[in-house]
């Protein structure tokens, strides 16, 4: 588990901006060491231990890039048009044959091994055939054109995937191209979900008229499981100090975070602190973001623990800025800054300055092709629909007073968060 010391989440200031929250949690949070060999079918997702250095050059032999027909260099037309007798047949797979006799061409296909000597493709289109049946070459193309070279990729030793990439697709295809069959990645971090309150019950079980069924525990595991945590589901704590620190204090020593939803208002029925103070040390931190409320942070036994706000729209946005740097920081991985690109409002907003604020937004395509921000017509923090029925958040920086129809402001979508 990753240990971590009572006072890490101490912060002095009355608000912290997100940028001071981000900060904070990349210096304190310790990664995980342990480690742990998957199949390269399951490395998607995982963060990578180790550097992976090219065990051998991209492409591993210099090939053609296209249909056509190969020349050696002394042969290229500089000129004029030149025909060439047909010296040879090079397939992709095939073997790499002898030089081309001097004054002749080799038909080649799109990744065939070049010939020895042989320097430069022309594309099948660029040809034609005299009565003779030779290959009329057209002059003035460039020594080299239509050729891959070994290693004009990733040249052999080069380090091309660094410890704590998150492995994508992409990065999952270079590791196959080097011929890797397992991967060494860090174990995935392990985190114990639960949601508080009385109001709460869980689908699949009655629900009192006074209760609604909880849905942050479900959006939150669904968050983790995306940023590639093994979720434990503990359902549902109730409003009571002591049945919280129990369950908190039974989960510290066998996960890597404890993360809760609810009771960390500042009202009379918000157990969580007090709960965690108990068994545990905590700080709220009041974070200068809308939507979103006080953050609890706290440490059980050397585990830390998040506690998000109930409301599901205020839980989402901080989950975001609180739990995702968090997680990446346990799991040892590069810091992955979130770039809104911009867009342009067709809104109009006030905002407080000082503060950092998350507007949800449809995008629709303007007259002029750009794309543009609609604002959700209702801001409750509390509104799941706001969530379902827009694209991503606009996010507007604590300089920021005023949005008018027109003014470019930065856009992150749902997709690119996790
Ligand atoms: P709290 O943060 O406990 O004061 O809760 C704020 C609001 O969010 C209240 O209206 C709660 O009923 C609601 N809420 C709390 N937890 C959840 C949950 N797990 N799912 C859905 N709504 C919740
Ligand atoms: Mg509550």
């Amino acid at each position: 588990m990753a240990q971590l010391s009572d006072d890490c989440f101490a912060f002095g200031g009355p608000m912290m901006s997100v940028d001071e929250a981000v900060g904070l949690i990349t210096t304190r949070v310790n990664a995980i060491a342990d480690l742990e060999t998957v199949a390269l079918v399951d490395a998607d997702g995982r963060v990578l231990a180790r550097d992976i250095a090219a065990p051998l050059p991209l492409p591993p032999f210099t090939n053609s890039a296209v249909d056509g027909y190969a020349v050696r260099d002394a042969d290229l037309p500089d000129s004029a048009e030149r025909a060439f007798p047909l010296d040879g047949r090079i397939q992709a797979g095939g073997l790499v044959q002898a030089p081309i006799r001097p004054g002749h061409t080799a038909r080649i296909f799109t990744g065939a091994p070049m010939p020895p000597d042989a320097g430069t493709v022309f594309m099948q289109e660029d040809v034609r055939i005299d009565d003779a049946a030779r290959i009329v070459l057209p002059p003035g193309l460039k020594p080299g054109a239509n050729v891959r070279p070994a290693g004009e990729d990733i040249p052999q030793g080069h380090v091309a995937l660094r410890a704590g990439q998150r492995l994508r697709p992409q990065h999952v295809a270079l590791a196959a191209a080097f011929g890797l069959t397992r991967i060494d990645v860090v174990r995935r971090i392990r985190v114990a979900v639960f949601s508080t309150g009385d109001e709460l019950a869980s689908p699949g079980e009655p629900r009192a008229a006074s209760q609604l069924f909880d849905s942050n525990r479900f959006m939150l595991m669904a968050m983790l499981r995306r940023l590639g945590c093994e979720v434990s589901d503990l359902g549902i704590l109730r409003d009571e100090r002591t049945s919280l620190a129990n369950g908190l204090k039974q989960v510290a020593g066998s996960h890597d975070l404890i993360l809760t939803t609810g009771g960390v208002s500042t009202g009379e029925e918000d157990h969580v602190k007090a709960a965690v103070e108990s068994i545990g040390s905590l700080v709220l931190w009041r974070m200068a973001i809308k939507p979103g409320r006080p953050v609890a942070m706290g440490i059980i036994g050397g585990t830390p623990l998040i506690g998000l706000p109930g409301n599901p729209v205020a839980s989402f946005v901080t989950f975001v800025h609180v739990v995702r740097p968090t997680v990446l920081a346990l799991m040892g991985g590069l810091p992955e800054p979130l770039l809104p690109i911009p867009v342009r409002a067709a809104f109009t907003y006030k905002k407080k300055i000082g503060r950092r604020e998350y507007i949800r937004v449809s995008l629709r395509r303007g007259q002029d092709g750009a794309l543009e921000a609609i604002k959700f017509p209702r801001e409750g923090a509390g509104l799941l629909s706001s969530l379902v029925e827009t694209d991503g958040l606009v996010e507007l920086g604590e300089d920021i007073t005023r949005v008018e129809p027109g003014q470019s402001v930065g856009f992150l979508s749902y997709a690119d968060l996790l």
